[in-house]
């Protein structure tokens, strides 16, 4: 039995035997005096008697704190003699009649708490058996240990995602070898955060760790410590420590972490005591172990921004790897793991559906085979014909949990456009930064992305780069409205960030001529966005004036941006082009076809 239910059960016990105890010991001084008939009618005579019980031929009563019984002549005799005493007593509520006079002992409590004990001991455990854990369960973990025989999961089973599996294999070879690393000192993560969607095989880099390492591997979800009853998480988290140190070196993966990693007092009216509980143990027993113990802790989560900082603290999760969605490269990997196990006819082309699958987990992509592999045995077909995967492609993208990342062909032009528009005015307006990656991959709720870093670092912006930034940040929009003649609401963060530049431009920096080198912001938080309007210190004209300078700003350097681009129409074309066909470039890639190198097609559908 599982030491919390021996806690329980013991308590059971204790309880029974005190109060049997209890029972016996009052019992012992409860100990009735046997006298005589003629001492009872003194007493009553005395008034000394509080409570009396009289039957056909003995009375009771109590004196004082001494219970007396005594044997009568008979019930006639007695009323005779003390008949009206009791009766004036009776009346002047000093003694009670016909009650059996018995001092109040532990033994009367004794039976109802008993039997409730009892009562709530079998709830308890029929409780536990309808939750279909059995007596012995409920406090354990939940943790499934995964052991090695069995079909291991190894790297080969991952495609793609090169960069996590070579940050991983580190662990693989500790994992191996524990030994090795300790004598040379060398420091290894004990926990590992990987960041990810749903879907993008966290999971599955983790099992592939344990695989490799030839290890056990326990895998849990936060949500799985999340219970009614307090105290059960956190005890379940202590109970997996206790069973991994058991079994090290091996990996404990905790899925969701975000589920009792949340922020601590950040709920949602007041605070989650379980949750809280759960995640104080969970730190405990991370601190309570060496780093060289052999037990390594991967935790999944698609919100790292929301888990309590205590968690990410050196010597907790410390190490994080992104685990993006894939490219079209990784997704044509995967297709091609999963469908090993597939019957496909000659006519399916990978390749093709990999381009069509933008956004696509390596969850969907699995999901799309599957599906097609459904649609080809309904149409009575022995092998999976490329009809099939289209039409499986469509019923996953319209399936209910997909509906929000569906990229459509036109979407995804656009994005390949934005994104071309602030990539080719980095190259063109900035002095200091230089393009290291374009992609078209969603990201979070972003479409895609262009990352470009200073050359070296930069604590000073002037006027001329603030003026710079704008142009680039209205890059993505102005390239949508000129080559597709619409302009989507991808670009309003954009906006939102130049806007928020020339802002500070005109208010806090005194860059504008019209309005003077004066700081009207004094406060910096203003753009936090929150107290806007309560830390002014202007007028509403001086406001207004504000106002026209930004817009002019704003304005003025979209028609610069514009002007820029229409100017280097080809080199947009050529970058949004490679964009659609590779949907990731690099820094190199990227200055290749910022300088329409080797360009066969430069037409785009305008
Ligand atoms: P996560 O833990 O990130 O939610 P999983 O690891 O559970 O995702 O992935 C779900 C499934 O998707 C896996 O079991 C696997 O079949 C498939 N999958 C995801 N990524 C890959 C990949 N890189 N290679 C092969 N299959 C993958
Ligand atoms: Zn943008």
């Amino acid at each position: 039995m599982q030491t919390k239910n021996r806690g329980f059960f013991s308590w059971v016990m204790t309880a029974l035997i005190i109060i049997l105890l209890v029972s016996v010991i009052s019992d012992f001084f409860d100990k009735t005096i046997e006298t005589d008939y003629s001492s009872l009618v003194k007493c009553i005579n005395g008034g000394m008697v509080s409570q009396l019980y009289i039957d056909d031929t003995t009375a009771t009563a109590i004196v004082g704190e001494e219970r007396i019984r005594c044997e009568i002549p008979s019930k006639e005799v007695l009323r005779q003699d003390v008949g009206d005493k009791i009766l004036e007593m009776i009346d002047s509520g000093a003694l009670q009649y016909g009650i059996a006079p018995k001092r109040v002992s532990w033994i009367d409590y004794a039976m109802p708490i008993t039997s409730l004990l009892l009562m709530g001991f079998f709830l308890f455990i029929l409780i536990q058996q309808n939750s279909g854990k059995g007596a012995g369960n409920f406090a354990r973990s939940r943790a499934k240990l995964e052991t090695n025989d069995g079909r291991k999961v190894k790297f080969s089973d991952v495609a793609g995602a090169d960069e996590e599996k070579e940050e991983l294999s580190e662990l693989v070879d500790f994992l191996k070898n524990p030994q090795k690393f300790i004598a040379l000192g060398a420091r290894i993560p004990k926990g590992v955060l990987m960041v990810g969607s749903p879907g993008t095989g966290k999971t599955l880099l983790a099992r592939a760790v344990a695989g490799e390492a030839g290890v056990p591997f326990f895998s849990v979800s936060g949500s799985d410590f999340v219970e009614l009853y307090v105290g059960v998480g956190a005890s379940r988290v202590r109970d997996m420590f206790a069973q991994a140190k058991k079994s090290r070196p091996c990996i404990i993966f905790i899925d969701e972490i975000d589920v009792v990693g949340r922020q601590r007092g950040a709920g949602m009216g007041g605070g989650h005591d379980e949750r809280e509980q759960t995640l104080n143990q969970l730190l405990v027993e991370m601190d309570g172990f060496d780093k060289n113990e052999g037990i390594i802790i991967m935790a999944a989560t698609n919100r790292p921004d929301i888990l309590d900082p205590a968690l990410l603290r050196p010597g907790r999760f410390d190490r994080q790897i992104v685990v993006d969605r894939p490219d079209v490269k990784g997704r044509e990997a995967i297709l091609k793991v999963h469908a090993r196990n597939k019957n496909l006819a000659k006519d399916v082309d990978l390749e093709k559906v990999a381009k069509a699958t933008v956004g696509y987990t390596g969850a969907d992509l699995e999901n799309v085979l599957n599906e097609a592999a459904i649609f080809a045995a309904r149409r009575n077909k022995t092998e999976i014909d490329q009809r099939d995967i289209d039409d499986a492609n469509i019923k996953v993208m319209m399936g209910p949990e997909k509906a929000s990342q569906v990229v459509t062909e036109r979407e995804k032009k656009l994005t390949a456009f934005h994104e071309a528009g602030h990539a080719v005015l980095t190259k063109l307006v900035s002095k200091t930064e230089t393009v290291q990656q374009v992609s078209i991959i969603p990201r979070g709720r972003a479409g895609g992305y262009t990352m470009h870093l200073p050359d070296e670092d930069t604590w000073y912006r002037g006027k001329k780069d603030m003026l710079r930034d704008i142009i680039i940040l209205l890059g993505g929009r102005v390239a949508e409205e000129l080559v597709m003649e619409d302009i989507s609401t991808g670009a309003s963060s954009d906006l939102k960030r130049a806007t928020k530049i020339a802002h500070e431009m005109v208010a806090k920096y005194g860059m504008s001529d019209a309005m003077g080198p004066i700081c009207y912001d004094s406060s910096d938080e203003v753009f936090l966005g929150r107290d806007y309007g309560h830390s002014k210190q202007y007028s509403e004209t001086t406001a207004s004036q504000i106002d026209k300078e930004v817009e002019s700003i704003i304005n003025g350097q979209y028609k610069e941006a514009k002007s820029l681009l229409t100017e280097n129409i080809g080199r947009l074309n050529s970058v949004a082009n490679a964009l659609l066909e590779k949907e990731v470039i690099d820094g190199a890639e990227f200055l290749k076809y910022f300088n329409q190198e080797g360009e066969k097609e430069n037409e785009t559908s305008k």
